[in-house]
């Protein structure tokens, strides 16, 4: 389990991480990044450890819990 941190001072709102982590990312009306799911787990967590090493300014953070 981990929790799922954006930098939104370094976020450009791509979209690339909601393609590659669907569950834990979308974009909302205004075409901004929206986190889904602050907690991961599972299939999910292995999803955003990939979307953080694709996301082009490095703005997706993960931090193990406990
Ligand atoms: S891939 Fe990175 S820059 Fe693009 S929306 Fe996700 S966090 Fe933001």
């Amino acid at each position: 389990m981990a929790d799922v941190t954006i930098d939104w001072d370094r976020c450009i709102h791509s979209g690339m991480c909601t393609t590659i982590a669907a569950n834990v990312f979308g974009m909302g009306p205004d075409a901004r990044l929206v986190v889904l799911h602050h907690t991961v787990t599972g299939a999910d967590l292995d999803s955003v450890h990939d979307a953080a090493a694709c996301c082009p300014v490095d703005a997706i953070g993960v931090a193990a819990e406990g």
